[in-house]
């Protein structure tokens, strides 16, 4: 197996007067346009050159089908194709299809991968046409040339429960099948929401409420991170805190070069090598020249502030030592609205804001940043010297 990945592309099964199979309410087409088109986009976000066949409910005949298939990138192998569709018939669960010519490693990983989103699946299998055994059955297998494409059935559209599950999951079944193919290709994936975190071991006292606040997330985010069913805390438990999220868009691919190392490159976007390390599910420091990495992209450089009562723009603005127009411009905001929890990036200014890390202590940032202690707590308005992770201070 080569790792070449020259593009996807994207096919929704059937279309205009052709509505696949039906199910209570919607119809096959209009579910496998609603997953065709969010995967679409997170290719897209995840760097990936990537085309739709259809994007709204038009009738494709097979030979369109095919001929946008080939003309997008050529007659080329190292094209895969996604075929997205819904079963009916009876029966419940996933299944993948694959072409006579390709082997069946993608088509297994898919499958395995939807399985780990909850979803039942049953097999993996090829069909050959009754009159040409040597042929594949379905077009889209057959007539796509020298590309490797895969039919999925995500769930049957006439089984209650894959219908409820479908419906409930659909960006995750997507999202299981695009994690499936990068990684086949041995390109970096990352999850649309990506949460890095760090270890916070309780203290007596503390409450879900306190540390969130102190750490500037929420007590839902905690819970969800750590697993938690209610709100009680042990005194010396250890809790996972969220350091840095990433967003769909927030990253981009970076090659690695000649004299790279992790190092380097971290420092280059801005992040830690734990954080660089994390967002590229790596295990230990070793690179490959021409490996790709998911590195911060503009705006994650920043870091993230949580509104609360009483915030407005313009006293973020000043807090982090930025203007009212370029939070508005980070967070794409139209007007002055705020809404309490709401999550905003804040554009960090060089020199004059420091993200915490772990290990930090006040004294050492003072040092570091040629200031004073005392000068770092009147700043912040500090009562203390105890420091949390992910916690912005402002330097100057
Ligand atoms: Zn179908």
């Amino acid at each position: 197996m080569n790792n070449v990945l020259d593009g996807i592309i994207i096919d929704p099964g059937h279309g205009g007067i052709d509505s696949g199979a039906r199910g209570s309410d919607l119809l096959e087409k209009e579910y496998n346009l609603l997953i065709s088109k969010y995967m679409y986009d997170r290719f897209k976000e995840l760097g990936i050159p990537v085309y739709i066949t259809r994007e709204s409910d038009i009738t494709l005949n097979p030979s369109d089908r095919v001929n946008k298939v080939l003309s997008y990138f050529g007659n080329n192998p190292n094209v895969i194709v996604i075929s997205n569709h819904l079963n009916a018939g009876g029966g419940d669960g996933a299944e993948v299809i694959y072409a006579l010519r390709n082997s069946s490693k993608l088509a297994n990983d898919i499958l395995s991968s939807i399985g780990n989103t909850g979803q039942n699946t049953r097999r993996v299998y090829q069909r050959r046409l009754p009159s040409d055994p040597t042929k594949d059955y379905y077009y889209m297998l057959r007539d796509t040339g020298r590309t490797e494409p895969l039919i999925i059935e995500y769930g049957f559209i006439d089984n209650n429960d894959d219908l409820k599950f479908l419906k409930d999951n659909y960006k995750q079944l997507a999202e299981s099948v695009i994690k499936a193919v990068l990684e086949y290709k041995n390109i970096p994936y990352n999850d649309p929401n990506m949460v890095i975190t760090d270890t916070y071991k309780v203290m007596k006292g503390d409450t879900l409420y306190g540390i969130a606040k102190k750490l500037d997330t929420s007590v839902d985010e905690l819970k969800k991170i750590n697993n938690l069913t209610g709100n009680s805390l042990s005194i010396g438990q250890i809790l996972k805190v969220p350091v840095l999220t990433i967003e769909p868009g927030e990253t981009e691919l970076y090659q690695v070069k000649k004299g790279d190392t992790l190092y380097s490159i971290a420092n280059k976007y801005g992040i830690s090598l734990k954080e660089l390390k994390a967002i590229n599910n790596l295990k230990n420091d070793n690179l490959a020249i021409g490996q790709l990495l998911n590195v911060p992209s503009g705006l994650s450089l920043a870091s993230s502030y949580t509104v609360s009562s009483g915030d407005t723009l313009y006293s973020i603005a000043k807090k982090f030592d930025t203007t009212v127009d370029k939070l508005k411009d980070a967070n794409n905001l139209t007007n002055n609205m705020l809404s309490i929890g709401q999550k905003l990036i804040i554009p960090l200014i060089e020199d004059t804001t420091y993200v915490v890390k772990a290990g930090d202590t006040l004294y050492s940032i003072a040092r570091e940043f040629n200031t004073t202690v005392d000068e770092l707590k009147k700043l912040n308005s500090l009562v203390d010297d105890v420091l949390s992770v992910g916690k912005i201070l402002i330097i100057k």
